[in-house]
């Protein structure tokens, strides 16, 4: 076997049925030792009230300050972790990171806000999700009901498995939400029977707001089945118009604030209004 051949070859040899060439190898080897020598910083966008300016959640994104290259956007590692299998532990260290910096906040005495965290599919999908969320709580000491999982409608693709362990989340007291909303292959049926509180109107549909039929449809559609509903990536105020007549009330985007550091979060926190 393989393995059998030492630590270098066994990886060679599954990098190689991974059919992964050599740069990602390499990328594969910096993600193991991010994680190792603590390299991963979640930055934090806030979720706002749009009749107040009140920030009433705050979505966590990971970057990973890279020794050489400077902050990498997670859009040019989290595919490869997912391929990996990298972003089970990854991911693990995400949400611990998130409820830590939640309850840091709440015991520095800031308001209680919903923390929003991203789960990739295969993350959720595997065996010991579930266990590794209520051991996360625990340790972290986090109230599961301001911890929202965020998932993508690829899960489903796997809709009876998914419908399980979604309900398992609900039983532990977290919420979820369905991010990128309207860009995957929900069925409306399968949609209504999914335990789900939250969903998130992907970007792609507020940059058409000459065109604001499609937010209007999605946006009724969410609403008659009574999710909450999040727009994403607002940039104009206009939209926030918009947004606030069709009845949408919660909002994230560049408009109000970037993902930033803890430390401009709280700075953040601080002047309590963005509006
Ligand atoms: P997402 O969860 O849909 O996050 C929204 C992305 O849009 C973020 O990019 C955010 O910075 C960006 N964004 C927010 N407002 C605006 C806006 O007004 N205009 C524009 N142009 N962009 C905006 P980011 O941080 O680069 O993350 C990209 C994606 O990477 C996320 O999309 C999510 O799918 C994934 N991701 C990020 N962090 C994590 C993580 O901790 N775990 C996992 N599994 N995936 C993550
Ligand atoms: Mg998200
Ligand atoms: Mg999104
Ligand atoms: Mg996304």
């Amino acid at each position: 076997l393989a393995k059998d051949r030492g630590k270098n070859n066994y990886q060679f040899y599954t990098a190689g049925l991974h059919g992964l060439s050599s740069r990602k190898m390499e990328m594969e080897t910096g993600l193991r030792k991010a994680l190792e020598l603590n390299q991963f910083e979640l930055y934090y966008q806030p979720q706002i009230e749009l009749s107040t300016g009140y920030i009433i959640g705050i979505e966590s994104l990971i970057r990973w300050n890279h020794p050489e290259r400077g902050i990498i956007s997670p859009c040019e590692f989290i595919p490869l972790a997912e391929e990996t299998g990298l972003i089970v532990p990854i991911g693990n260290w995400v949400l611990k990171e998130a409820c830590k910096q939640h309850r840091s906040w709440l015991s520095q005495g800031y308001w209680p806000m919903v923390m929003s965290v991203n789960i990739s599919v295969r993350q959720f999908q595997d065996d010991d999700f579930v266990s590794s969320v209520k051991r996360i709580l625990n340790e972290t000491d986090m109230d599961p009901g301001y911890l929202e999982l965020e998932i993508t409608e690829s899960i489903m693709q796997n809709f009876e498995r998914s419908n399980l362990i979604i309900k398992d989340l609900n039983r532990l007291g977290v919420k979820i939400a369905l991010d990128d909303f309207g860009t995957g292959y929900s069925s409306l049926s399968n949609l209504k029977h999914l335990p789900i509180d939250t969903i998130k109107i992907d970007k792609s549909f507020l940059d058409d707001m000459e065109d604001g039929s499609m937010v209007k449809t999605i946006l009724d559609m969410g609403l008659n089945m009574e999710f909450h509903v999040i727009a994403e990536g607002i940039e104009q105020k206009e939209q926030v118009d918009f947004l606030l007549v069709h009845g949408c009330k919660v909002g994230q985007g560049y408009l109000f604030s970037e993902p930033i550091s803890v430390d401009g979060m709280e700075g953040m926190l601080n002047k309590k209004v963005l509006v």
